[in-house]
């Protein structure tokens, strides 16, 4: 498959849309054998996990409801951990089977932000961890990884919700920068 460009990057493929789908129903067979008398709530956290959402949702076997919720990086200097909430909880999950989906675990800020956001706010019955992409060199904090898609190295990817500055979110597959 041919590189892309982004802005001013150059990106090369890195794991294919038929790895993704495949990956992906691994993971709704094991979601859903271990969900599907619980009637759990899936809290997607926007943007980057759009897409897995949609497709995650799709490859378990039962229906449930599914929320956005959107936090933003507060702007300046790089990993504060400082989290802003731009789209919050739409109602209480309080004893609900919570399981968040998100693209990618990077420092692990923003999902001990939301975990620990869930447990004060709302107190669930449960909080479960699930991410399409996990880069274990770069995790700062203990987090609970319950279902992880692919361990990938510390580096930068693109695609299939993943954005460089708002670009690149749109491809289906998953690219990796070009150093
Ligand atoms: P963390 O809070 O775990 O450091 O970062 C999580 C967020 O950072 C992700 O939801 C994602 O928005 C962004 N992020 C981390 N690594 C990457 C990457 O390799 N590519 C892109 N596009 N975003 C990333
Ligand atoms: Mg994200």
């Amino acid at each position: 498959m041919n590189n892309v460009i982004v802005h001013d990057k150059e990106f090369k493929i890195f794991i294919t849309r038929d790895e993704i789908r495949t990956r992906i129903m691994e993971m709704g067979i094991e979601v859903s054998n271990a969900f599907e008398e619980r009637d759990p709530v899936f809290v997607a956290i926007l943007n980057g996990s759009f897409m897995f959402a949609a497709d995650m949702v799709r490859a378990c076997k039962f229906d449930s409801e599914l929320i956005f919720i959107k936090l933003a990086s507060y702007e300046g200097t790089k990993s504060t951990g400082k989290m802003r909430v731009d789209l919050d909880f739409p109602y209480s999950l309080e004893g609900r089977d919570v399981i968040i989906l998100e693209d990618i675990i990077d420092t692990g800020n923003t999902i001990k932000y939301i975990i620990d956001k869930i447990k004060e706010e709302h107190k669930p019955a449960s909080v479960t961890m699930v991410s399409l992409l996990f880069k274990p060199d770069a995790l700062g904090q203990k987090v609970p990884l319950d279902y992880i898609g692919f361990r990938i190295p510390n580096l930068f990817v693109v695609g299939y919700g993943l954005d460089y500055d708002g670009l690149g979110r749109t491809l289906p597959d998953i690219y990796q920068l070009v150093e």
